[in-house]
C-alpha cells in the first residue's frame, strides 16, 4: 500500500527532508513527572517545526497533512532517531514516549522496524513508550492488537493516549497490552471548578488503576489540579505546571534539576478499589453503614443497616428515605440531613429502631473539591450498652447516696478528721478543719501536716506520723496552730489506712482545751484543799472506800503520836493498830470504827478516852462527790480539856 507520489506529496516530502536535515523539524521533550515528588519519570517527544518565517507551527496542523500524504512514518522515524540519540547519555532511567499515528499500526512489520531503529541509537528499548490514541484502534482491531502485542513482546511499552476522547470499549482496554493511560487534558483543565470533570477524572483514574496501568494526567496547569489528581490516585502528570516541551539541551537540564523517578507499581488507591474495600468492610463491620445521595436516596447500604429497616440491601438501595421512613422519624432524619449540610462535624443522635437502641451518626460527604455528593449514615446498635449504662447508673446513684450520707456524717463530726496520702499530703478533711483552723479548702488541699503546728512541736508530729506508718497507730497531744496564730491543745489519733494498694493515714483531732482547763482548775483546787487540810487545827484523816488513807494532816500525826515512817508507810493496818493501842476502851472503839466503815452513810461523833486519861473528840462523816458518789470517809480528831468536876 504505497502512496501515490503527487506533486503535492513531492513538495511536502522535500520540505520534510529539508526540515529534518537543517534542523527546522526537531524533537521537543515535555517531561512527565511524578505528581507526588515532581521527579521526572520520562519525556513525551513532540514534533516541532520551526519555520524561519512563520515561527513554530503546531504539529496539530502539519501532522494531519503528513498523515494524509503517507509521510508520517518518515517524520516519526526521524524524531525517534534524533530523540533517542540525544537522550542516550542523559542520567537516570527515564522513558521516552513517542506518538504513533494510526497509520503506522497498519503495517505488521512496524514493531521490528521500530526495534531496529531504537537499537541503532543505543537508547534502551525497554525505556521506550509508544502512545497510541483511542481513535487509532477503531479500524482494524485484530492487526492493531497483533502489532501492539509484538511491540510489547519486544520490550517496549504502549500507552493509551487522549483517553476519554475516543470510544474505547472496556473489552479493548483489557485486551490490549497498555501499561499507561493518559487522561486527556480536557478532563484535567478546570478540575477544581467542575464536579463533572472530577467525576470523570476519578472514574478514569480508578479504571486505569484497577487494570494495573500507570495513570498520567495531561495538560496539568495548576497546583490545585495537581493536588486533586494526586488525591484521586493519579501518579503522573504532564503539563505547563511542570514544563512546556523543550529542546534537548533544556530537557537534559530539567533532568538534572528535578531528578528522575521510575513509576512505582501503581498503588491501588482508586475510588474503585476503595469501593471494593469498603464494600467488603461494609458487610463485615458490626455497624450499619449507608451512603445517601443528595436526593436522600440510598445508594449503598450494608446488610446490617438494611436490617434496621427490616429490609435487605437490595430492597433498600435505590429507594429514597421517605419511601422507607415515616412520620416523626422521617421528620427527624430530614431535619438532621438539612442541618448536617452546613456543618463539618457529624450529627449523632440516639433513637429506637425495630425495638433496638441505636446511635445514628449522620455526616455530610463531599468530593475532593468540597462539593456535596451526599451523606453517610452510620448506626451502632447500643441496646446492650444502654441497658448496662442504665443499670450502672442505678447502682451508681445508690452508691452516691451512701457516699453522700457518709460524707455528711463525716463533715458534721465535731472533731477534725483528715486523710493524708503516703506522701503526707492532705487529701480529705471535714469542715471542722476550716471552722477551727481557718484555712480555706484550697489551702488545705495537699497541705503538709507540719504547717498546722508550731515550730517546736513539728518534730513530735512527724515522729508520731512516722509511728503510724511503722506501728500502725499513734496518739499525741500537740497544739493546733490556727491560721491567725492561735494555739489550741489537741489530742491527735492516727491510724495507718490501707485500701486497694494505697497507704495513707486517717486520723482525728479532739479539742482538749476544755479538759485541760478543768484539769488545771482541779489541780488548783486540790492544792488549796490540801493546804486547808494540812493547816487545820483538827487532826484529819481521809480514807477511800477501801479504807486506804488518802490524806492525813500534821495535827492528826501530833494527836496520835504517829512517827514519820508510819505516816508515810504502806496502807496497812499498822497505823490503825498504833492508834487503837492508845485508846482505853479499845474493843468498843475498834468495833465502832469497823461498823462505820461498813455503813458509809453514817455520821457519828464520840469522845474517846486515851490510856493517859486525855480526851479526844472524834467526828466522822461520809464523803460524797458532786455526783453523789461515795468516795470514802473523813475522820476528825480534836483534843478536849478534861472536865475536872467529873473526875
Ligand atoms: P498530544 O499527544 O496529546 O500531545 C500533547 C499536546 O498537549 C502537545 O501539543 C503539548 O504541547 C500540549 N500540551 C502539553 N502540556 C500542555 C498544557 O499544560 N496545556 C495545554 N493547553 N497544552 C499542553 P502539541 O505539541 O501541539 O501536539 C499536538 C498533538 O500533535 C499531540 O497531542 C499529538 O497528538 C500530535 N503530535 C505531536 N508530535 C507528534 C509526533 O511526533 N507524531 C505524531 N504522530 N503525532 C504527534
Ligand atoms: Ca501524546
Ligand atoms: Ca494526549
Amino acid at each position: 500500500m504505497r502512496p501515490i507520489e503527487t506533486a503535492d506529496r513531492l513538495k511536502l516530502r522535500e520540505l520534510l527532508d529539508g526540515g529534518l536535515e537543517q534542523g527546522h523539524i526537531w524533537p521537543a521533550f515535555q517531561p512527565i513527572v511524578s505528581i507526588r515528588t515532581g521527579a521526572i519519570a520520562g519525556f513525551e517527544v513532540l514534533a516541532r517545526r520551526g519555520d524561519p518565517q512563520a515561527g513554530d507551527i503546531s504539529p496539530a496542523i502539519f501532522i494531519p497533512r503528513l498523515e494524509h500524504h503517507g509521510l508520517i512514518g518518515k517524520l516519526s522515524d526521524a524524531l525517534i532517531d534524533k530523540a533517542c540519540r540525544a537522550a542516550a547519555n542523559w542520567p537516570g532511567s527515564f522513558s521516552l514516549a513517542f506518538n504513533i499515528s494510526p497509520l503506522q499500526l497498519t503495517s505488521a512489520d512496524f514493531p521490528r522496524h521500530l526495534a531496529e531503529l531504537v537499537s541503532a541509537t543505543s537508547f534502551p528499548l525497554t525505556r521506550v513508550d509508544l502512545e497510541v490514541t483511542e481513535g487509532s484502534l477503531i479500524s482494524d482491531d485484530d492487526l492493531a492488537l497483533t502489532i501492539l502485542r509484538d511491540i510489547d513482546g519486544l520490550g517496549m511499552r504502549v500507552s493509551i493516549d487522549d483517553f476519554g476522547t475516543g470510544h474505547s470499549s472496556l473489552a479493548r482496554l483489557e485486551a490490549f497490552p497498555f501499561q499507561k493511560l493518559k487522561i486527556d487534558a480536557r478532563f484535567v483543565h478546570g478540575l477544581g471548578d467542575d464536579a463533572g470533570k472530577r467525576r470523570i477524572a476519578a472514574a478514569v483514574i480508578g479504571l486505569g488503576q484497577s487494570l494495573g496501568m500507570t495513570v498520567v494526567a495531561e495538560g496539568v496547569e495548576s497546583d490545585e489540579e495537581a493536588a486533586i489528581l494526586q488525591e484521586l490516585g493519579c501518579q503522573q502528570g504532564q503539563g505547563w505546571l511542570y514544563s512546556k516541551a523543550v529542546p534537548a539541551e533544556q530537557a537534559k537540564r530539567l533532568l538534572e534539576t528535578r531528578g528522575t523517578e521510575v513509576a512505582a507499581e501503581p498503588l491501588d488507591t482508586s475510588p474503585f478499589q476503595r469501593m471494593h474495600q469498603l464494600a467488603t468492610l461494609y458487610d463485615q463491620v458490626p455497624i450499619g453503614l449507608c451512603f445517601l445521595d443528595t436526593n436522600h436516596r440510598y445508594v449503598r447500604v450494608n446488610e446490617r443497616f438494611a436490617r434496621i429497616h427490616g429490609l435487605t440491601p437490595e430492597e433498600l438501595e435505590g429507594r429514597t428515605i421517605d419511601e422507607v421512613m415515616h412520620g416523626e422519624l422521617l421528620e427527624t432524619v430530614v431535619d438532621i440531613l438539612n442541618d448536617v449540610k452546613s456543618r463539618d462535624e457529624p450529627i449523632t443522635h440516639e433513637t429506637i429502631l425495630q425495638g433496638r437502641s441505636c446511635m445514628v451518626m449522620h455526616s455530610r460527604v463531599t468530593d475532593i473539591a468540597g462539593e456535596d455528593i451526599g451523606f453517610s449514615v452510620l448506626t451502632i446498635d447500643v441496646t446492650e450498652e444502654t441497658r448496662l449504662r442504665e443499670a450502672l447508673a442505678g447502682s451508681e446513684r445508690r452508691l452516691q447516696r451512701e457516699l453522700d450520707f457518709v460524707e455528711a456524717i463525716f463533715r458534721s463530726l465535731p472533731g477534725i478528721f483528715y486523710y493524708y496520702d503516703h506522701e503526707m499530703r492532705l487529701k480529705r478533711w471535714n469542715t471542722a478543719h476550716e471552722r477551727v483552723a481557718g484555712y480555706s479548702d484550697a489551702e488545705l488541699q495537699d497541705a503538709d501536716p507540719l504547717v498546722f503546728f508550731v515550730e517546736e512541736e513539728r518534730q513530735q508530729i512527724s515522729d508520731a506520723m512516722q509511728e503510724v506508718f511503722t506501728l500502725g497507730q499513734s496518739q499525741t497531744e500537740a497544739h493546733l496552730l490556727t491560721k491567725d496564730g492561735k494555739r489550741i491543745p489537741y489530742l491527735f489519733t492516727g491510724v495507718r489506712f490501707e485500701h486497694e494498694g494505697r497507704t495513707g493515714l486517717v486520723g482525728s483531732g479532739q479539742d482538749i482545751s476544755e479538759s485541760k482547763r478543768v484539769e488545771q482548775a482541779l489541780r488548783e483546787n486540790a492544792a488549796i484543799l490540801e493546804a486547808v487540810i494540812e493547816n487545820s487545827s483538827d487532826g484529819l484523816l481521809l480514807v477511800d472506800p477501801d479504807r486506804n488513807r488518802i490524806i492525813q494532816n500534821r495535827r492528826f500525826n501530833e494527836i496520835w503520836n504517829i512517827p514519820p515512817e508510819l505516816a508515810a508507810g504502806p496502807h496497812d493496818r499498822s497505823q490503825f493498830d498504833h492508834v487503837t493501842a492508845q485508846v482505853r476502851n479499845r474493843d468498843v472503839f475498834v468495833a465502832r470504827v469497823v461498823w462505820l466503815e461498813t455503813h458509809p452513810d453514817e455520821t457519828s461523833s464520840e469522845t474517846i478516852e486515851r490510856l493517859d486519861g486525855s480526851l479526844i473528840q472524834r467526828h466522822t462523816a461520809p464523803l460524797y462527790d458532786s455526783d453523789g458518789c461515795y468516795r470514802g470517809r473523813i475522820w476528825s480528831f480534836r483534843e478536849i480539856a478534861p472536865v475536872e468536876n467529873n473526875t
